[in-house]
């Protein structure tokens, strides 16, 4: 049978099947092979009677991991954001099935007989093999043991010693470096509100994709695990996807404590051992439920019958690297193949989803009351210019260093937020609160300091850097930006005792670090914490009541169309962090643009209001989900190299315009950031309709293809979070 194989290596050049000579297996089986002078792992796609070339190499096989069902994902995938063919393969396997060692490999594992007392064992052995001795003392205190370690430590002799008075067992164990984490916790029952009821009847007994459109606190997650419920009562499996942020262990602590083993729970704490038994759990059926940021999309389950993506708002669903995907359009994908629902769950849905559900492509389910007896907390405006003009140079409005002070007099607890995205800048008027923005397009300019510029992202249209407002002429005209060491400075000036917590890149490095801060604050140990769009995710703090937004419009000046949408669902995640369970929270909101309808609709919780407005204002502007925008990036180490590759990909794209029309921008310049990594970068930019996308895309991809810079690289990107 001539086989053919996918090889695990990845360079541009190579994105095809080679043929092998093998015995009849499935498509979808892995196999090792000889390839060039490296023993390598390959994936069988297809199989054949007989092939063009003479002499063919022999495939060993060595199992089956991916089901045909992975494989339609796999071209859908390659069609829809062409991919290679291994770089698609390889989000379908843990890494350990990327070597052709057996990765149920196990090793001997020594421990003592614990059906007789240590003393028997010692007597046993005998008190003149000294070295037998401390072995086995070394064994009874460490539980158990690795028989290469034990030999390693204590020699060959005195182990075989041990084996042959048989006072030790010997067994064969994974290779797993560290056992699993029990996270369990005790859940208590709840009893569903009609709401909730209602909203678990429609997903269980329905089908397609359902947006839930649920306000923070309104009692989501109860959904889901309902739903996951009756899917596991009528045989079928789930999938539940979560920002990698919000895989708290408190989180999959809930998920253990209700579906026990039957849930594999994939993060990025997890080393490859125990990443490849989540997995080998899932593909055996022994677990039936699979948690995990964007990448369990691909788990390994059969008879899925709901995929679940909470916060499905969140940017971290889109891949930004090679591979470069959309977690939630494969979701749809693989939900229709498998005949499961999919349910998008969100207290700010996405534009482009609420407006399927808007159109009625998506079923609404709209969950606008809290579980608990408060209402969403308070939110207060205060406008930031006015303090400024009235002499308070704090970064603390009067509002919020009053309410800190009530919030610490009655020992509860507050946390202070701080906008921060990308490392692009805005110049801001301190006195008028204007900002510059594009005459083209609508958006905020961004400060490049390099270059002493402003620039437009979106049409690369440069500016001179301000020096004075043109709007009002003061000089009070600089980058706004404050740091959370700052805030926690001025905090501790203003309120000496105050035991401070902060929370930001810098301070969580660490996946631990930031689980550890996160618990000090819930158990208390400090009064404020401070931080980034980090503390923003959903976590519970019944402590918290008051909820203080620093510079809430920092969002708004980046050069991005999305600004205000962004800003609308950080308020309304950090408001969400307030008077979560019985005591009434309070938020105080400190912006320059105070009468931006961001915040007048933001102040009151109105999605639906601010969905009208900005979806309204993308229509007008041209911009997603009413377009397309497509950015092919050309780097290369050498300029000439690059800018002949961006001419000739600017010309065919041109024609494209020609052909199709419908196009509302196409233009190719330098890239905001010109340089990076020693490697210089252009890029073609454009906004296309979405009725000619599919097709000019397949024809994007084959000119990219054939346009790649000898010394650098080129990639298309497809609404990209950012445009640097
Ligand atoms: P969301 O995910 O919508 O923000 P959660 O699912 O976290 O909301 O629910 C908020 C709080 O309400 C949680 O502490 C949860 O345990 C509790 N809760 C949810 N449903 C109920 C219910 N039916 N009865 C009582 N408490 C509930
Ligand atoms: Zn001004
Ligand atoms: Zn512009």
């Amino acid at each position: 049978m001539i086989l053919q194989v996918i090889v695990d290596i990845s360079t541009n050049d190579v994105d095809r099947a080679f043929d092998y000579e093998g015995e009849d297996m499935p498509i979808g089986s892995r196999v090792a092979v000889d390839f060039g002078n490296q023993r390598l792992i390959g994936f069988v796609i297809g199989k054949k009677e007989q092939s063009e070339y003479p002499n063919l190499k022999i495939a060993k096989y060595l199992d089956t991991p991916i089901s045909s069902e992975q494989l339609e994902l796999l071209y859908f995938m390659r069609e829809a954001y062409h991919l290679r063919y291994i770089d698609a393969l390889r989000l379908f396997v843990p890494a350990k099935l990327r070597e052709e060692r057996d990765p149920e490999f196990t090793r001997a594992f020594m421990r003592i007989d614990d059906e007789r007392s240590i003393d028997e064992l010692c007597a046993a052995v005998g008190k003149n093999a000294k070295k037998q001795l401390e072995a086995l003392k070394y064994l009874a205190s460490e539980g158990g043991q690795f028989l290469s370690v034990m030999t390693a430590k204590f020699g060959v002799s005195a182990i075989k010693g041990l084996r042959d008075k048989n006072v030790v067992i010997m067994s064969a164990v994974h290779e797993r470096s560290a056992p699993m984490n029990t996270l369990s916790k005790s859940k208590k029952e709840v009893t569903l509100t009609p709401a909730q009821q209602n909203a678990v009847n429609k997903i269980t007994n329905g089908n397609g994709v359902f947006l839930l459109h649920g306000v923070t606190g309104s009692g989501k997650t109860e959904i889901y695990e309902r739903v996951i419920e009756n899917m596991l009562a009528i045989g079928r499996t789930a999938i539940m996807l979560v920002p990698e942020i919000s895989l708290t262990p408190q989180m999959l602590g809930l998920f253990r404590a209700r579906f026990g083993d039957g849930v594999a729970i994939l993060h990025s704490g997890l080393n490859a051992s125990e990443r490849y038994d989540e997995w080998k759990r899932l593909k055996d059926g022994e677990a039936k439920i699979a948690i995990g940021a964007r990448s369990a999309i691909f788990a390994p389950l059969e008879n899925l019958g709901t995929i679940i993506i909470d916060e499905e708002h969140d940017t971290s669903y889109q891949s930004e690297s090679n591979p470069r995907y959309d977690t939630k359009s494969v979701a749809k994908f693989r939900a229709q193949l498998a005949g499961a629902t999919l349910v998008l769950g969100s207290a700010t849905p996405d534009m482009e989803s609420y407006m399927s559900a808007n159109k009625g492509d998506y079923s609404l389910i709209s969950l606008p009351e809290r579980i608990s007896r408060h209402k969403l907390p308070e939110m207060e405006i205060v406008d930031m210019t006015q303090e400024f003009r009235s002499g308070n140079r704090s970064i603390f409005s009067k509002a919020l260093t009053d309410a800190i002070g009530e919030t610490l007099s009655r020992g509860e607890q507050a946390m202070l937020f701080l906008n921060r995205r990308g490392f692009a800048s805005f110049i801001r008027c301190k006195e008028c609160g204007y900002i510059a923005k594009c005459e083209d397009c609508d958006v905020s300019l961004t400060y490049h300091k390099q270059d002493n510029e402003l620039k437009c992202h979106y049409c690369g249209r440069r500016y001179h850097a301000l020096t004075k407002c043109p709007n009002c002429g003061s000089v009070e005209i600089k980058q706004g930006r404050i740091g959370t060491e700052k805030v926690v400075e001025e905090l501790k000036a203003q309120f000496p005792d105050v035991r401070v917590l902060r929370m930001d890149n810098d301070t969580t490095t660490r996946r631990d670090s930031y689980f550890k801060i996160l618990s000090a604050f819930g158990a208390h140990e400090a009064d404020v914490l401070v931080g980034t769009q980090m503390i923003a995710k959903g976590h519970d703090f019944s402590n918290v009541t008051l909820v203080g937004i620093l510079e809430a419009d920092a969002a708004l000046y980046f050069s991005d169309y999305r600004s205000s949408e962004r800003t609308f669902q950080l308020i309304t995640q950090v408001a969400g962090r307030a008077g979560r369970a019985e005591k009434q929270g309070r938020v105080i909101l400190q912006t320059y643009a105070p009468k931006h309808y961001v915040f007048r609709f933001g102040r009151t919780y109105d999605y639906v209001g601010f969905w009208k407005k900005e979806i309204n204002t993308r229509l007008v502007t041209k911009f997603p989900p009413y377009t397309k925008i497509v950015r092919v990036l050309l780097t290369s180490l050498d300029e000439q190299d690059v800018v002949d590759c961006t001419r000739n990909v600017y010309k065919s794209i041109q024609a494209l315009e020609k052909e199709y029309g419908k196009f509302v921008y196409l233009g190719a310049a330098k890239s905001p950031v010109t340089r990076m990594n020693g490697l210089i970068r252009y890029q073609v930019l454009m906004r296309i309709e979405p009725d000619i996308f599919g097709a000019v895309m397949q024809k994007i991809y084959k000119t990219a293809d054939s346009n790649r810079p000898k010394k650098g690289s080129i990639f298309v990107e497809v609404n990209p979070q950012s445009l640097i």
